[in-house]
């Protein structure tokens, strides 16, 4: 029997890719919906997307590693969908029937395919290309929403199957290999981990100074690779076309730009998202956000982070994913943002959301602790490294309280330090009540880390009481630093006012229009915490990404109508 509609799009918007830090078999797969059979009268509206063409049994339609491969729907025969696994032995993903359509998250984004697939009888299939499947996601939306929720729980089958993805080995702690393995995580790409133990010499016959590596499913092996050409190889990355004009460029994708992206793309803008790390910026490293309206119970980051960007790529945004800007200026009215690396993005409009980062500890010595032992950021991820240890969490807003109350459940004990006398002004009050309830937690007031220590890491912390000048000295190898923010806007400088702390300056003071959003260049906004005066907050971010492209619409069409009256 074919599955309601309706049980299918309700599944498509709760389903999410929230990156697991572990791995292995995923035992919440759910192969009913990752595998759906689309009914009779879809197949017959997806007609006028594709086209009907007539394969032999035993054809291969896509392998492992090919960019952009179209969509095949079964009307009859049927296809094997392969995952190229360690043994070099591909193994069967599912065996597609009538009804049923291949693909899954590369479908949506520009990364090479994962899997193989060949025809297994002589089949007759509708093919679509990736241009079509564009046009489908916007107009059929019962039918995208069926397609998008398939794409992701076939990527968590996949990341799920422990045998599958490139390989990334490297020695146990290194801050490098903690460092891909995040970007791996957070961009939901199929990897499996080989470490090797911190005083091993060598490993497999690798030596040390050859990790950490990334070896592809074709045999190549990357050492040391930048994360730049990481992405560009799988594809992570969208370089963007130089002769295209985009309607809107947006810099960032965290919460602000993600609700940029979506929307613009959703009103039939040409929308390019381009993000430095992965998307969910600041959020995408948060435990839980509890204050976010409509997730009672709490959303992690990364899920947060991983639904915003499906629905903006369900809407056809193209992403630079690892790719930071470096510089803007404008040409005849046209803006021209360069990326890392040379290449240019021009675009009627931008959106500058490129958020802010955290604020470094006072001490010296603290970037040579940095990823190793010293963390911006506490997730699932940083968890692990917490069990049954002493750990300190810096800071008195609400990050800080966040990490402090998830971490007191992984770790030992959890140190938490702030310079002010209390937490009343800085922090909720739900978070305040949790900190003082629990016994896991002991909060230092008054208080400064002043002395990091240790060989290849962290490994003794000392911080002073600056009212009594009390000292101690303990051996923890885990501190979580969030001291509040600065302005991710180096990028900006000459280009658009900034305040004091480097900010966007916007509004009617300051902006070339007197909308709330607009900065001192004519077509470029700024939302989201990079703005100056703009509240910190998941909501408000996603609030001024989504209301700033009414303005856009507006400044297109008078700069649309202005050019044509010069011409
Ligand atoms: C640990 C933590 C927990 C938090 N918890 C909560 C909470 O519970 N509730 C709440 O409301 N708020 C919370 N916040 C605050 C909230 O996350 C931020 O206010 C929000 O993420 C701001 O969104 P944004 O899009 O403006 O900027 P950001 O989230 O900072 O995103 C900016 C993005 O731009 C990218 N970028 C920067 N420079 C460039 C460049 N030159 N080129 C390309 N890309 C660039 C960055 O990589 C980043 O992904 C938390 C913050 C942290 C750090």
């Amino acid at each position: 029997m074919e599955k309601p509609h309706e049980e299918l799009v309700t599944t498509a918007q709760a389903v999410t890719l929230e990156p697991s830090p572990q791995q292995g078999t995923n035992p919440d797969f759910r192969r009913d919906l990752a595998f759906p059979t689309l009914s009779t009268a879809m197949v017959e509206r997806l007609h006028a997307y594709g086209k009907e063409e007539s394969f032999s049994e035993g054809l291969t339609l896509y392998t492992y590693g090919d960019k952009d491969t179209d969509m095949f729907v079964v009307l009859d025969g049927a296809i094997e969908i392969c995952l190229s696994c360690e043994q070099k032995s591909n193994q069967v993903f599912r065996r597609l029937q009538r009804g049923e359509f291949s693909g899954e998250l590369s479908l949506l984004n520009t990364q090479r395919s994962v899997t193989d697939a060949r025809t297994v009888l002589d089949s007759r299939l509708l093919r679509i290309s990736r241009q079509q499947l564009r046009l489908l996601m916007r107009a059929e939306g019962d039918i995208a929403n069926i397609i998008v929720s398939a794409a992701i729980w076939r990527r968590i089958g996949i990341i799920g199957d422990p045998s599958m993805g490139v390989v990334l080995r490297g020695c146990e702690g290194n801050p490098d290999l903690m460092q891909l393995r995040r970007f791996f995580v957070r961009n939901y790409y199929p990897h499996r981990l080989e470490e090797i133990p911190q005083n091993d010499e060598r490993g497999e016959g690798v030596a040390a100074t050859q990790l950490p590596s990334v070896e592809l499913q074709d045999g190549r092996v990357l050492v040391h690779p930048a994360i730049a050409d990481l992405a560009d190889e799988l594809g992570i990355t969208e370089l963007p076309d130089e002769h295209t004009i985009y309607d809107v460029a947006v810099v960032g994708a965290g919460p602000a730009g993600l609700a940029a992206a979506v929307y613009a793309a959703s009103e039939g803008l040409t929308t390019i998202a381009i993000e430095a790390i992965a998307p969910g910026g600041q959020a995408g490293t948060s435990s839980k956000i509890e204050n976010y309206l409509g997730f009672p119970t709490g959303v992690s980051g990364a899920q947060l982070a991983s639904r915003g960007h499906l629905q903006a790529l369900k809407f056809g945004v193209h992403f630079a994913i690892s790719r930071d800007i470096v510089s803007a200026h404008q040409v005849n009215g046209t803006h021209r943002l360069i990326l890392a690396g040379g290449k240019a993005v021009c675009a009627r409009s931008v959106v500058i959301a490129s958020g802010a980062q955290y604020r470094k500890l006072a001490v010296k010595n603290h970037a040579d602790y940095e990823n190793r032992g010293l963390y911006y950021a506490a997730t699932a991820m940083e968890s692990l490294l917490c069990r049954e240890r002493e750990i300190i969490v810096v800071g008195g807003g609400n990050s800080a309280g966040q990490a402090a109350i998830f971490m007191s459940g992984v770790a030992k004990h959890v140190h938490h330090i702030i310079r002010g006398a209390s937490l009343e002004s800085t922090m909720s009050q739900y978070l305040i009540s949790r900190i003082e309830r629990s016994p896991q937690i002991t909060l230092y007031t008054n208080t400064e880390i002043d002395g990091l220590e240790g060989d290849t890491a962290l490994e003794f912390v000392t911080w002073t009481n600056r009212v009594t000048g009390e000292t101690q000295r303990k051996p923890i190898g885990t501190v979580f630093v969030m001291i509040g923010a600065e302005p991710n806007s180096g990028w900006m400088y000459g280009t658009v006012k900034l305040d004091g702390k480097g900010f966007v300056l916007t509004g009617a003071e300051h902006g070339f229009e007197p909308t709330p959003y607009a900065t001192s260049v004519p077509g470029i906004y700024a939302v989201g915490d990079v703005r100056a005066n703009s509240v910190k907050r998941v909501a408000s971010a996603v609030g001024e990404g989504s209301v700033v492209i009414s303005d856009i619409h507006r400044y297109i069409a008078q700069h649309r109508s202005s050019s044509n009256m010069n011409a």
